[in-house]
């Protein structure tokens, strides 16, 4: 995610008047009801096989789910009133069971649920705030793959996160709709396993009324001509988290181009945008090729932007389709937007490639996005520009601390901090400095290596940093992203 700078510094500082709304982290889990009867005729499930609330993040305790891993999700859903965003859905999810399960929940907010099944067997289910608990017919055993049915109608309601200040979520506007959830907004429209940890493949099967189209993660497959309305086919085919699922309503330009090397690009820019909006965009196919020479091969099988025709202060690097809000791009400053699009492009290695393990980690997508402005500006503007660019971020976060915490530590109620971001950016150039361009683009490839697909957590990296650098960094990392004072650049 990169944030509009003026936005970031309102959102510091209007912190202080939040932090009392927020809620407080490891709140107990939702109460688990058990049956009083069960149909199972074998190992009746008993209350200690319930899956867990939460994931065991160490920020945010109850997000996502335990007992169970997602291998897939299918979103079929039929917006009836874009005005509105009415719709009516079914979700569909492949999963594989970690315990025996007598109960497992799902994280989801609002809408009417008319039905739950699991294996073909309607299910009981009860809510409690953001929690759905379902209990199968059948007790689930370690292992056990099985599929849930969850059918629901209803308009979406936007997420208040305790994370940030800003509504996320599916949110719906005079033009149409879009989706922006990090950290956990997904399940303000489908019901998830709401964490970075369990990576799913995702499809989408969206019925919009003409002139509206649809904008998801992957690849469209097929569209439907149903008379008044359309259904749009996307498949996104590598695993991705739940918080980069993404779709989004409005009638678009489509502009199609590949990389020099090949990279299929398809960008969606709501209709009615200004021309010139898509000026920072034109060299993605340019900064596709060459992050993937430091990097290691792009990730996916297609990249592209979404701007939408509204300001929400940010871009989000929705995985395969990074979404940007009108007010991100200044159309007179195309070298300045340009960075921001290098940014959410950047993540797609780190960040949504290789996802944090824990929301704790968050440095290692915000820190690793940042820095590659940093390298976009040193590939087109020389070694001189990247000096300045290191110059100006310390004098950053040495004149203003208190907008830069330590990046290897941020707090629940200020994920996005202005340290994640500048500071961890700078940790990243420090590290270059200190082990050398060969030992630390060859960390960056073998981290890429090793841990994309899945999740990587702050350890890991530094690990990986040992190993190929050959030094012990213990003290470097502990200077750089836990010291209250940043140390001196190298
Ligand atoms: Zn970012």
């Amino acid at each position: 995610m990169r944030k509009n700078k003026t936005l970031l510094f309102l959102i510091l500082l209007t912190l202080g008047s939040l932090a009392c709304k927020t809620l407080v982290p490891g709140a107990p889990p939702a109460t688990i009801t058990p049956t009083e009867s069960s149909e199972a005729t074998s190992a009746p499930p008993s209350a200690s096989d319930a899956g867990s609330a939460g994931l065991g993040d160490s920020l945010y305790p109850n997000f996502g789910n335990g007992g169970y891993d997602v291998q897939s999700y299918e979103l079929e859903i039929a917006v009836n009133n874009v005005a509105t965003s009415d719709l009516s859905a079914v979700t569909t999810i492949q999963a594989t069971a970690t315990q025996d399960l007598s109960s497992f929940n799902l994280d989801f907010i609002g809408f009417e649920i008319a039905s739950i099944t699991v294996n073909d067997q309607e299910a009981e289910f009860e809510r409690a705030g953001q929690e759905l608990t379902i209990t199968p017919v059948q007790a689930l055993t370690d292992q056990q793959t099985f599929t849930v049915r969850v059918e629901y109608a209803g308009s979406p309601e936007s997420v208040q996160s305790e994370a940030l200040p800003f509504q996320t979520g599916w949110i719906t506007y005079d033009q149409g709709s879009y989706v922006l959830s990090e950290p956990d907004g997904a399940a303000s429209f489908f019901p998830v396993n709401d964490h970075p940890l369990d990576k799913a493949l995702f499809s989408f099967i969206v019925t919009v009324p003409k002139p509206y189209e649809v904008a998801a993660n992957g690849i469209l497959t097929e569209t439907k001509d149903n008379g008044a309305t359309q259904t749009f086919y996307f498949s996104a085919r590598d695993p991705m988290a739940s918080y980069l699922a993404t779709i989004n309503i409005h009638d678009f330009d489509i502009e199609t181009m590949q990389s020099p090397n090949g990279i299929e690009i398809r960008n969606y820019y709501a209709a009615g945008l200004p021309a010139d909006i898509r000026k920072p965009f034109a060299r993605q196919g340019e900064m596709l090729d060459y992050f993937s020479g430091l990097f290691g091969d792009y990730p996916f099988e297609v990249y592209g932007a979404l701007v939408m025709d509204t300001d929400f202060g940010a871009a989000l690097e929705n995985q395969t389709m990074s979404i940007f809000g009108m007010d991100m791009i200044d159309r007179d400053d195309v070298t300045g937007t340009e960075l921001v699009v290098a940014h959410e492009l950047g993540h797609q290695w780190f960040g949504d490639y290789i996802s944090v393990a824990d929301w704790s980690d968050i440095w290692l997508n915000e820190g690793f996005a940042s820095y590659c402005e940093a390298l976009w500006i040193e590939h087109t503007q020389g070694a001189s520009a990247l000096d300045e660019w290191a110059s100006h971020e310390y004098q950053d976060i040495s004149e203003f601390p208190q907008f830069y915490p330590p990046p290897g530590s941020p707090t629940a109620d200020n994920l996005f901090n202005g340290g994640v971001y500048e500071r961890g950016g700078l940790t990243l150039h420090a590290l270059r400095l200190t082990i050398g361009d060969e030992a630390f683009f060859k960390t960056l490839q073998t981290y890429v290596q090793r841990y994309g697909g899945g999740n990587a957590s702050t350890q890991d990296f530094i690990s990986v940093a040992e190993e190929i650098s050959g030094q012990d960094l213990t003290d470097f990392f502990q200077g750089w992203l836990y010291a209250e004072k940043p140390p001196e650049l190298p």
